[in-house]
This record gives C-alpha cells, structure tokens and sequence, in this order.
C-alpha cells in the first residue's frame, strides 16, 4: 500500500484548498462495523476556525448510541473475534492499519485541519505519521505480552494470564484530534480489548474515518466503535456505562475529575486520566548555545497555536540574561511564526480552535495586562481575524498571577525571572500542575539536580518538546496519573489473573 505521505510536501496552497473543496466528510458516528446516524437523529454543525464555514453535520452521538457501541464492542470481545484471534493476526491488522493511515494521510491530514485549524505542514509532520507510528509500535508489542510462572512450593503449579480489559472507553481532546485519540486506542487494541472512542467534539472526523479504515485493514466490527456528540451526553454516558472497563481520558484536569466521579458512582471501573499543564522552562545564564534555547522556547509555548498540554508556558529566565533572552524571542517569533490559512504550506499559526477559545484566552490577555504583567509583544492586534491570536508574551510576571497559575491553552507566554537554582525549583513547583518541565544549563549537576527536584511527569534537559515511543508521558499532581506511549502502557490496558493449581 503505497504511502501518500511522500509527496504531500510539495503540494502548494491551491492544490491543497482543491482537496479539502473536494472533502465529503462523514460525519456519522461508527458502530460495529457501520455508519449510523445518531438513534435520535440528531447533529450538530462542525465549523471551520478559520473560515467559519461548515465542515460537516456531525452525527450527536447520545446514551442510546454509547448503549449500542458497548454492546457492539462487548458482543466483539466475548465472543473473541478480536480477542482471542492469534495475535499475530491482530499484529497484522494493526499494521495494515497503519499503512492504511499513510496511504489516507491526505485527507487525515485535512480533516484535522479543517476542524480545529492547525497548519497543514504539521499534520502531515506529525499528527498523521505519528499516528502510524504509534499504531506499529503496539503492533509490535502484540505478542511480546507475557505472563510467568512463579517460584511456589513443589506440588503446586502456579502461572499468571495477562488478559484484556473488555471493552475499554476512550475519551480524547481536540489538539491533535487523531494522534492523541491514538495513543488510547492503538495500546487498547493491542492488548485485545474493544474500544469505543468519543472524540472532541470539536474534531471527530478523522477518527471517524479512522474506525472504516480499521476495518478495511480486517479488523472485525465491534472492536473498533467511535461515537461523536457532546462530552456532557456521549461522554457521560460512556464513563458512567456499566459494561465499561476502563476509561482513559485526555483533557482538561475539571473533566477528569468528573471522570473519576463517574468511575466511582457507577462500577468501580479503571480509569487513567492526562490533563492539563502549566509547564516550566527554565533558562540558566549559564546555557551553552543561546539560540537553540530560543528557538525552543519559542516553538514550545507558540507550536500548535500553544494549544498544547505540555506548552512550556511559563518561561523562567536568570536575571543575567533575562531581558537579552525575551529580545531574542521576540525576533525569533517573528522569523519562526506566520499566521494565516491554515491550508497554506507556508502557514505556522493558524487560528484557535473556537471563538470560545479565542474569547479564553483574548480575556486572559486582558487580565495578565490588569494585573501588571508587562507586555512584551503581541496581544490584542486589531487586524487579526476572528479566531486568531497572535503570539503574545509577558514579562515580570509572579506566580500569584492568574497567567502563571492557569493553563491559558493559546499562543501566550509568561516569563518569570529568578536569580538561584532553589528559587526556579521553588517557582516551577509553585503549581497544581507537574505535566512537563525543561532545563537549559552547561552544568550536568546542577541538570540532573534539577531533574530530581522537580514536580513533572518528563523533564527536558537542554532540548524540549522531543520524544518518541518508547518515553512514558503523563503527568504529577493534577497533570493526572496515567501514562501514555511507551511499552508499560500496554499493561494498562490488562488485568492479571493468577491461576494456582495443587498438582
Ligand atoms: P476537555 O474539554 O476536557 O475535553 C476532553 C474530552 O472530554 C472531549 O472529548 C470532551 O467532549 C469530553 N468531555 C467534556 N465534558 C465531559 C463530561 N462531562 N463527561 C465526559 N466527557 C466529557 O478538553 P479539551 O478542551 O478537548 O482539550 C484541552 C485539554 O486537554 C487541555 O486541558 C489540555 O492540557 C489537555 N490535554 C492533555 C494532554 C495530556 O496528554 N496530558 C494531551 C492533550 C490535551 P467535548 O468536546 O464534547 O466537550
Ligand atoms: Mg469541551
């Protein structure tokens, strides 16, 4: 199946606002194998951020649709179509999977930017590879899950089973609509359990046509459910579903408190949950390369419109270089970030997902303002169109101050001096967030001393925002608790049974 991710970087402007003209979206929900509409037949409009026009009447998806996909998807596992199949098949499926979703990556691609509106260049990138990625990487792990035998007294046999969940629920964010939603499903699947995904309500359509492409790679129907609609109604009805397993949510840390909620007042299920962030990123006078540490700290607070969990959005700087390195990131946004179509190849910065978003975080700006933060560029500029925000930065801000303490989830950074070592740990600390955090200093002690005394689920030293699958990412503290990526993740997604037997 030949890739199409190849030659999508030498599509111009015109040839890609022909294809997304082109685009029919199905914005139907799918279960067990099938589009459906909604059981009630309702939907709602998806809108484009940067134009305002429809994308697509999206199927809004309610209890009696969740009912429907879980008994699909639990009719799927206990009957082992996908469970018990060898799991070299299953492997087989995921890689064809994969391959399915290079072979569409066009439209995937499209898809995600027509519906939360980020830069064309970055889903075929990141967002549409990366889903592949993460798809063969739990593909490979497929039979590589193993139980053992114990150490017991002679005449006992005793061995462990690493068994799927059942069905598991899945609940996903808008940032990267598909990649994001990936990083549940692809582990879930592996491991043999059914899912049934809800997608932002915001972006659905590519893991929409995600679950089609499943079973054209030979998944079997049920395995793979997505239920589109409002998180109130289809996500409420899946965390609270009595037949559900696990949910394992990303968003914002206010719903997965309520997730928790749910687990525990319906039956007990497991729930992982990846939130919100405040991350730091600490600069040391004593760096080695100055503008590798900017343009770091630029692409990690402004990459994807800052609408990032991990955004380095607090950007503490020693007073020796402090005024220097804000001047210096003022230049380097310029060069770096270009709004505009997100369609357009040439394109870094394209509108926020939603007016409400752009309303969030305009009022933030304001505040920062009134509360005496000093501007350094950006904010309100007139000229901008509706959704957009251009790339805006603090200065003298403290951690009392609202921009320091909430996740502004938009192109904003805040920058924060300190003059030691044990007053950047005291500031970084300062948060009920510990999702990321990233160290820029020529000290390999003073690096590592930093690595232990931060609050942080990944700590960055003298690179950010770098990774790959095999690193653990999730968060301390109210960042949440579980981790995605990585090979122990597969673990999540099963339960052990003991089997103990007198010989
Ligand atoms: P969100 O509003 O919390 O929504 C996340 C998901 O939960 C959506 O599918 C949403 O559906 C659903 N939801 C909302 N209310 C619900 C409820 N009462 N019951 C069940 N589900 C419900 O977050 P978002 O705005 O989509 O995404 C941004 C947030 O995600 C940020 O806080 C960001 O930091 C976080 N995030 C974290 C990570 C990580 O790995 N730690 C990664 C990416 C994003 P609707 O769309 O219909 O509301
Ligand atoms: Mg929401």
């Amino acid at each position: 199946m030949p890739s199409e991710l190849e030659g999508l970087g030498e599509l111009t402007y015109t040839a890609w606002r022909e294809k997304a003209d082109a685009l029919r979206p199905d914005g139907r929900l799918f279960i067990d194998g099938e589009y459906r509409d909604a059981a009630d037949e309702r939907t709602f409009e998806s809108i484009d951020p940067a134009t305002g026009k429809l994308v697509a009447n999206v199927a809004r998806g309610g209890s009696a649709d969740v009912d429907a996909a879980v008994a699909a998807a639990r009719r799927c596992f206990v009957q082992g179509d996908w469970a018990r199949q060898a799991p070299r098949n299953r492997l087989e499926v995921l890689y064809r999977f994969a391959d399915l979703i290079e072979a569409h990556a066009a439209e995937l691609a499209l898809l995600d930017v027509l519906e939360m509106g980020k830069p064309i260049t970055d889903t075929i990138t990141v967002d549409v590879p990366e889903t592949a990625l993460t798809l063969r990487f739990y593909g490979e792990a497929v039979d590589k899950l193993e139980g053992v035998t114990t150490a017991t007294e002679p005449d006992v046999f005793h061995y462990t089973l690493r068994e799927p969940l059942g069905v598991v629920g899945a609940i996903s964010p808008w940032n990267y609509p598909l990649w994001m939603a990936s990083w549940k499903f692809a582990p879930a699947l592996a491991a043999g359990n059914s899912v049934v995904l809800k997608p932002a309500e915001q972006a659905s359509l590519s893991c929409l046509r995600a679950a089609e492409l499943f079973v054209m790679a030979g998944g079997p129907p049920g395995a793979f459910n997505v239920v589109a609609g409002y998180g109130e109604e289809a996500g409420q009805a899946l965390a609270r579903h009595m037949d559900v397993a696990k949910i394992s949510f990303t968003g914002s840390t206010e719903v997965g408190k309520l997730i928790m909620k749910y687990a525990g007042e319906s039956n007990l299920k497991q729930v992982g949950v990846e939130c919100g962030g405040k991350s730091p990123h600490i600069f040391f006078a004593d760096l080695e390369d100055l503008d590798r540490a900017v343009a770091a700290a630029v692409e990690g607070i402004f990459g994807n419109m800052g609408e990032v969990c991990n955004a380095g959005s607090r950007l503490l700087v020693q007073r020796e270089i402090y005024d220097e390195f804000i001047e210096r990131v003022r230049t380097q946004t310029q060069r770096a970030y270009t709004l505009g179509d997100p369609l357009d190849p040439a394109t870094t910065m394209g509108p926020l997902v939603d007016a409400e978003a752009a309303a969030r975080v305009r009022e933030h700006i304001e505040e920062a303002e009134a509360a005496g933060a000093r501007l350094a560029f950006g904010g309100m500029t007139a000229d901008a169109g509706k959704n957009y925000v251009p790339p805006t930065a603090f200065s003298q801000v403290t951690s009392d101050m609202r921009l320091a303490r909430e996740e502004v989830f938009g192109p904003v950074a805040a920058f924060i001096p300190f003059s030691t070592a044990e007053e950047a740990v005291t500031i970084a600390n300062d948060s009920v967030y510990g999702l990321a955090a990233g160290v820029w200093t020529g000290s390999a002690s003073l690096a590592h001393r930093m690595a232990r005394e931060i609050q942080a689920g990944t700590l960055w030293v003298n690179t950010f925002n770098e990774g790959d699958m095999t690193q653990p990412f999730g968060g301390y503290k109210q960042s949440g608790h579980s981790r995605d990526k990585c090979l122990e993740t597969l673990l999540e997604y099963t339960q052990v049974k003991s089997v103990w037997m007198r010989l």
